[in-house]
């Protein structure tokens, strides 16, 4: 049958009954271009369904895919991947299928026609909730009730679709955004549609290629505080996603925002308030960006609010967790001296749990409301003999130590970090800049599914640091001092629920790497130790059980960040900040508990260069500090481009923001382009 879609090796291909799918889509169509993420296979053509990664051990025989929801037939396997939207993917076939119809029984030609109409609904933004009911109806009386085979089978790809994806659905429906970016009315622009917090790329892109630095940053702040910690530590998932991408490369978004924010900054932010002032105090526990931003964010809208934070510094993982290599202290700390600046009262070294309860907090000192943005800070363990051995150092404890000046003496030492996340090579460089003699990592899957971002992973490799891929620590051995550690050597098994090959122990290879210090930085959970009967619930991973307002299971209590989501980032965090402050303003006023969307309006400022004069233009390489000069210091590894390559690659950006508001804001394009100034 034919392979096709969003696979390497695309053609005819003749395989084994009881193939699996994932053999097929990742050895024989050499998986998914670009090193993007796979997201499903159409299997059976437009009346077949999607099948998602968590079926990829599924072998391709009629039963087995007809226990997934997708059928066996002719159409061949369309690959799909991580920019495919799935309701727009299962519109796509309905319109084939529904034109089909003979119209010769009425569930086939009504309820095709029907359906599509609700997609049509839900792609354009809007959807209702008891839409996707309908669809399950529809769909039953289409297959009960149409007498051939396409009209029992037109409901497929739809019905394995809202079956797999139903998140997506919601996202359209409730969030009002197609998080692929691919649904023409809700995606503005692919950029600002993938960054978590909505920033106006486009808008602080522009007035950048202007030279209009103040102004840009303005937009920016009014959904993202923190442009010089993103401009620095973002993974930009708005360039994943950038448009120009599929030209040449995507628009260099983030050193953009670098350089806007550096630039301002002889000119501290005061910022301004955007409401009454009200009476109702509010108090935010934890001080990482989830917390600040939601601080913020209240702070501006008129409440009096305290963040208390467990640590003598404030700032989460921004100030203990990412390197100063990555994030200079001082860049952070004037970012957070801005919040303060807008009223917002800091009380470090007050632990939640140890020092004060939410019952003080809320019925003592009579706080209206309590927002918890505690992260996860506790690393979780190996959980092999002799972790507890002097010389071994857990990731998040380990960095936070350094950056709060309690860095152990590392020179000359072996250290061995395991894991394949960025806390593992934030660890491993952390290491190295502390005179360790040699640094290894120790990651049991491949170098490709490691999620540490590639170029900090690249950044390790040139700094000397030793990868051992397909490796799993078993037993940390020595008589009190770790002195050694013994290694148990995988390999690629079949599938898990990620789509990744499970790691296993090749049997008989074990081998032993001697080392002085051991550092496991395999993940981190929220610590709930201090939770007790205090009426919160938490998930099984350790995350606090929040409606979808961002609500706690205690009256008065929401929650944001890491301590929500699990690890994520800096700007998801952010995103959640906007989130909660809404909903805790809108519980204060009305004393209901709702989701409420923080969405300021964007901008569509004027067009001021000629794009097609960019049209060869290429994006500027980065520069590092000389690898010589990093050794024994924590001097900021990636510098600044200058002013005019900056300004220059602003005009790389093909101003998406204007199509979207010809086709969908009904203003030619013409007009947007010229006329369509910023409000005031
Ligand atoms: C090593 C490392 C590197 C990272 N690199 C990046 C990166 O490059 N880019 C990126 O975007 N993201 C990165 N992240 C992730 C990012 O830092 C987090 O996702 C983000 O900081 C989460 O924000 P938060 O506000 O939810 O929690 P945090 O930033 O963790 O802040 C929570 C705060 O709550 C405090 N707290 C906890 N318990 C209590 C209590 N009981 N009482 C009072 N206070 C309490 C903590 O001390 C902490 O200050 C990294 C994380 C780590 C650990
Ligand atoms: S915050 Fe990150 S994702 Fe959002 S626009 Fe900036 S770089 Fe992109
Ligand atoms: S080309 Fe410009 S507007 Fe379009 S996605 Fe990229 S940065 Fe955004």
């Amino acid at each position: 049958f034919a392979l096709t879609g969003k696979v390497n090796n695309t053609g005819l291909v003749e395989v084994p009954m009881g193939i699996t799918l994932g053999e097929i889509i990742f050895d024989i169509g050499g998986g998914i271009p670009k090193g993007k993420k796979f997201k499903a296979v159409q299997t059976g053509g437009p009346l077949g369904g999607c099948i998602p990664a968590e079926h990829l051990n599924v072998p391709v025989d009629f039963d087995s895919l007809k226990e997934v929801g997708a059928v066996m037939g002719s159409g061949g396997m369309i690959v799909v991947d991580e920019d495919t939207c799935m309701v727009e993917f299962a519109r796509f076939f309905l319109t084939f299928a529904t034109a089909e119809s003979c119209g010769k029984c009425v569930p086939c030609r009504v309820g095709g026609r029907r359906m599509l109409e609700i997609l049509n609904r839900i792609c354009a933004g809007e959807g209702r909730l008891e839409d996707l009911d309908t669809i399950r109806e529809i769909s039953a009386q289409m297959e009960a009730g149409s007498l051939c085979a396409l009209g029992q089978l037109t409901p497929g790809p739809v019905k394995a679709a809202l079956r797999y994806f139903e998140h997506e659905f919601l996202a359209h429906i409730e969030d009002k955004r197609c998080p692929a970016g691919v649904c023409k009315e809700l995606t503005v622009a692919r950029c600002l549609n993938a960054c978590p917090a909505g920033v106006d790329v486009p808008s602080y892109v522009s007035l950048v290629a202007e030279g209009r630095y103040a102004e840009a940053l303005e937009i920016h702040r009014e959904r993202n505080p923190f442009a010089m910690v993103c401009g620095r530590v973002c993974p930009a998932f708005c360039e994943s996603r950038c448009r120009r991408g599929d030209i040449d490369e995507p628009v260099a978004i983030r050193q953009i925002k670098r350089f806007m924010a550096d630039h301002e900054v002889d000119h501290p932010w005061t910022p301004a308030k955007r409401g009454k002032p009200k009476k109702e105090k509010v108090a935010v526990v934890g001080s990482g960006p989830a917390g600040l931003t939601a601080a913020l964010r209240l702070a501006q809208m008129g409440y009096p609010v305290t963040v208390f934070e467990a640590l003598p510094v404030p700032g989460g993982m921004m100030a203990v967790g990412i390197p100063e290599y990555r994030l200079p202290r001082d860049v952070l700390n004037f970012e957070i001296e801005n919040i303060k600046r807008a009223g917002v009262e800091i009380v470090c070294n007050k632990a939640l749990g140890k020092d004060f309860t939410l019952d003080d907090l809320l019925n003592g000192q009579g706080y209206k409301a309590v927002v918890l943005a505690i992260g996860a800070h506790k690393s979780q363990r190996l959980g092999i003999p002799g972790e507890d051995k002097e010389g071994v150092y857990h990731g998040v404890d380990f960095l936070r130590d350094v950056a709060l000046g309690k860095a152990p003496d590392l020179t000359g030492k072996r250290v061995a970090v395991v894991g394949g996340g960025n806390v593992a090579i934030d660890a491993a460089r952390t290491a190295w800049r502390l005179g360790a003699q040699k640094v290894h990592v120790i990651y049991r899957r491949t170098r490709e599914d490691m999620p540490a971002y590639k170029e900090e992973v690249e950044a390790a490799k040139q700094e000397g640091i030793v990868f051992h891929f397909l490796t799993n620590p078993v037993r940390v051995l020595g008589p009190q001092r770790v002195t050694a550690v013994e290694l148990q050597q995988q390999e690629l098994g079949e599938f898990d629920r990620s789509g990744r090959r499970r790691p296993v122990p090749v049997e008989g290879a074990v081998f032993q790497l001697d080392v002085d210090v051991l550092i496991p930085a395999i993940g981190q959970r929220t610590d709930t130790s201090w939770a007790d009967g205090d009426g919160l619930e938490f998930n099984r991973d350790a995350t606090l059980k929040v409606s979808k307002s961002l609500a706690t299971t205690r009256p008065g209590v929401f929650a944001a960040g890491d301590a929500v989501s699990g690890p994520a980032s800096v700007i998801e965090a952010v995103a959640q900040g906007n989130r909660v402050a809404m909903a805790v303003d809108h519980y204060l006023r009305t004393g209901q508990v709702e989701k409420v969307d923080y969405n300021p309006p964007y901008h569509y400022p004027a067009l001021s260069w000629n794009m097609d004069a960019y049209a060869e233009a290429k994006r500027p390489a980065p520069k590092f500090l000389d690898v010589a000069a990093r050794r024994g210091n924590f001097q900021e590894v990636e510098l600044l481009l200058d002013e005019e390559t900056i300004r220059e690659e602003c005009k790389r950006c093909l101003r998406c923001d204007l199509e979207w508001l010809e086709s969908v804001g009904g203003v030619s394009l013409e007009a947007a382009k010229a006329e369509h100034k910023m409000p005031a």
